[in-house]
């Protein structure tokens, strides 16, 4: 698997403003922000995008979801509201080939998506 600037920020070898952190995941926030809030939850154990979730475990990818759940709920999202994306591949365009849940919020956001 390619190296990736995510496994990167997960090895604390370039920076990243970390909103949340746990055995199986690490949360920080987005560089190029598209909403008040804009953080990217990634699992620690490394996958490359949501089309490899059927060779997870249904374990692993629940363990995952809770997460991103946890991190929105730490975030003080679960009152307002707030949505959770993943890109995947080139018409999702998902720019970084580690998979990562986009947890937006802090404004009303648009649908749908362009
Ligand atoms: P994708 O387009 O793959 O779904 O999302 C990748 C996201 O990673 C983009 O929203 C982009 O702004 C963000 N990103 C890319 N490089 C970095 C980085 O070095 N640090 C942080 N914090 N975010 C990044």
């Amino acid at each position: 698997m390619e190296d990736t600037i995510f496994d990167k920020i997960l090895r604390k070898e370039i920076p990243a403003k970390i909103a949340y952190e746990d055995d199986d995941v690490l949360a920080f926030h987005d560089i190029d922000p598209q909403a008040p809030v804009h953080v990217l939850v990634i699992p620690k154990k490394k996958r490359t995008g949501v089309k490899t979730f059927p060779r997870a475990s249904a374990e692993e990818i629940g363990t995952y979801m809770i997460a991103v759940a946890k991190v929105a709920s730490h975030l003080d999202l679960d009152t307002d509201g707030y949505r959770v994306v993943f890109n995947q591949g080139r018409n999702g365009q998902q720019s970084v080939d580690y998979v990562h849940a986009h947890i937006l919020g802090g404004r009303t956001l648009k649908w749908p998506p362009g």
